[in-house]
């Protein structure tokens, strides 16, 4: 049966804008304004949306690197924002994260056994020798040599670095890692490879992954699920066939109007959407998107639209959906 491993509920996280005396807010940007989702065990969730619409946040939020404003997350049945010190050490193991750009995320004066094993180190007292040994069995894990521990980041290339950056990331035996754009500063051929790796990775450890990316072929290759972003807000989500195929919100369509057909490789890009993403310090009123929606009518300027359902878990927030 499905189990439920991430369960977020109204999660919002607002930046303080500061000035005047004693530097007190004088605004918020709202970069995360109420979200809510679910995510199953073994489930990859596709987190899409242009720049800015608050998809780090969310996940800085979901990794405890960022304190939330309000609301809700429970993972693995725990509420990671109200538990004690040991439970909060426990989780941290279990929640993971590869960036976007293996150059710059691993550092280049240090071995790939310090690297790799610095997690092991904080959170396990073990020997030199259990160290080198369980970093060449993650190295091997994700399709590299065992020797490379005794290597530096500048002697792999763009693909095998990024692999590195898989490895530290199980270091741990995660439950659920975060991929920020897995692919994006690597190159074509050991992109897929990487897509591939990390599809084995799952099955055979039991996966969770949040998986945020612009290129929606990599989406629609990796995502059961898909979350749409817009402004701070989720406004459309389900299954990632559903989202595809019977796409519900005028963002979304807007999003993936581009891509004649989501099977057809290279092209990779969310489609630019005219007029500029506005303020998220004073978000439009009503349903943000209606400033840019070429469908909007006289209610979208007033009122915020609800979640509908759309059965089978599809959701969309839109008044002009029948
Ligand atoms: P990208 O795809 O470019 O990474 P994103 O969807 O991840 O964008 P965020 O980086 O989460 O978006 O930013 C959401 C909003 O929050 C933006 O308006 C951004 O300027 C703002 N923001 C992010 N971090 C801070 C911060 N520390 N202080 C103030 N504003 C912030």
């Amino acid at each position: 049966m499905s189990k439920s491993i991430l369960r977020v509920e109204e999660l919002k996280k607002y930046f303080p804008i500061r000035g005047g005396f004693f530097s007190k807010p004088v605004a918020w940007v709202k970069a995360v304004d109420g979200v809510t989702f679910e995510i199953e065990q073994g489930e990859v969730l596709g987190l899409v949306g242009e720049s800015g619409c608050g998809k780090t946040t969310l996940v800085n939020v979901l990794l405890k690197l960022e304190e939330p404003t309000s609301g809700e997350v429970f993972f693995d049945g725990l509420d990671l924002f109200n538990m004690g010190r040991k439970d909060l050490r426990r989780i941290r193991k279990h929640l993971q994260i590869v960036f976007q750009d293996p150059f710059w995320s691993l550092n280049p004066r240090l071995l790939i056994r310090d690297i790799v094993g610095e997690p092991i180190k904080v959170h396990n007292n073990c020997s030199r020798g259990e160290l080198v040994k369980r970093v060449g069995n993650l190295l091997e894990m994700v399709g590299l040599p065992k020797d490379g521990v005794y290597k530096y980041p500048h002697e792999f290339s763009g693909g095998e670095r990024q692999r590195i950056a898989i490895a530290r990331a199980l270091a741990l035996s995660p439950k659920l890692v975060v991929l920020d754009e897995p692919t994006s500063s690597i190159d074509i051929l050991s992109q897929a490879q990487i897509l591939e790796l990390l599809k084995k990775l799952k099955e055979s450890l039991g996966l969770t992954y949040i998986l945020i990316s612009h290129d929606l072929s990599v989406v629609s290759h990796m995502a059961d699920r898909i979350a749409v972003m817009y402004l701070g807000r989720m406004v459309e989500y389900g299954p990632a066939g559903d989202v595809f195929d019977r796409t519900a919100h005028p963002y979304t369509k807007a999003l993936f109007a581009a891509i004649p057909n989501l099977d057809t490789e290279g092209i990779d890009s969310i489609a630019t959407i005219e007029g500029n993403v506005p303020s998220a310090i004073n978000p439009p009123s009503g349903c943000r998107f209606h400033t840019r929606c070429p469908m909007a009518e006289g209610i979208c300027k007033k009122n915020q639209p609800p979640m509908i359902d759309l059965g089978g878990g599809h959701m969309a927030a839109c008044h002009l959906i029948e």
